[in-house]
């Protein structure tokens, strides 16, 4: 079943892990998709791909801290498909993993600029476009270290991600009323580059239930959901795609 026919996405941080995957995904449910990271040529790989499989693709190389960079994704979607219905706002970096007295605040201001305020300046790009359909649905992906007991070296990390809920409930006080459904996707540890070396990895599969790590596919089936109809009535929520958080 192609959950997305006819549906406008922008992806942030396509170019690898969860982003990519749900890229693929989202086009194989049929929707035209809009990327962004800086990695062009990990881009054009996707595309080529998305292209190939009979789906449609723009990209726009650029920087998520930057306002002008979601200026032009949305751009983007509006000129060469019509309109934008979804925006996962995914990009993000793990940051320093430091004791907090370590942590610089360039190091700080660094993690949350990517992980917080890039999101902030999606949502104020995507928002005003989905509102000229009347629906529309944002998904940022968060973090399992955002809610849970904390993790050590992981102060700014942790803070940046639990700050997207805070972001996530505004929006949906702003913005529901007129068919806006922002959600929170909160994954466990996963399969990417941010995942760190074997040991690290291995490291956070014990830190959940299930007592592995996630594969960026199992994440991008929690955003799809969150995309499509079948959440129709999820709005300023919080799904953990986390194994089970022990
Ligand atoms: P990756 O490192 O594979 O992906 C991160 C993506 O973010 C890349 O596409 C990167 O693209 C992009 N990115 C980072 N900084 C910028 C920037 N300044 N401008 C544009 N793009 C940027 O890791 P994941 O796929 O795992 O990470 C995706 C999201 O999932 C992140 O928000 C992460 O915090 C979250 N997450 C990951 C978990 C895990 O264990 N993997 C667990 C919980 C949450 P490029 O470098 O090409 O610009």
């Amino acid at each position: 079943m192609a959950l997305l026919d006819g549906k406008v996405a922008i992806v942030t941080g396509a170019s690898s892990g969860i982003g990519r995957a749900t890229a693929l995904m989202f086009a194989a449910h049929g929707a035209a998709m809009v990327l962004t990271a800086r990695r062009g040529a990990l881009l054009e790989e996707i595309a080529s791909t998305i292209r190939h499989d009979g789906g449609e693709v723009e990209l726009v190389v650029g920087d998520i801290t930057q306002a002008q960079t979601h200026e032009r994704l949305v751009a983007v979607a509006l000129n060469r498909f019509g309109g934008l219905d979804i925006a996962v706002n995914n990009a993000g970096i793990i940051g320093p993993l430091k004791p907090l007295v370590a942590i610089s605040p360039e190091e700080w201001q660094h993690t949350l600029q990517t992980n917080l305020t890039a999101a902030f300046l999606g949502a104020r790009s995507q928002i005003p476009a989905m509102l000229t359909r009347g629906s529309g649905s944002l998904i940022f992906t968060s973090s399992f270290v955002g809610t849970s007991a904390g993790l050590p070296g992981m102060a700014a990390y942790g803070a940046s991600k639990a700050a997207l809920m805070g972001l996530v409930k505004g929006i949906t006080a702003d913005y529901a009323a007129q068919g806006i459904r922002a959600n929170a996707l909160l994954p466990g540890g996963t399969d990417t580059d941010i995942a760190g070396d074997p040991s690290t990895k291995e490291w956070a599969a014990g830190l959940h239930a299930l007592k592995r790590i996630a594969q960026a596919d199992e994440i991008a089936s929690a955003a799809l959901f969150l995309a499509s109809p079948l959440s129709s009535f999820v709005a300023g929520s919080a799904l953990f795609a986390d194994g089970g958080n022990a």
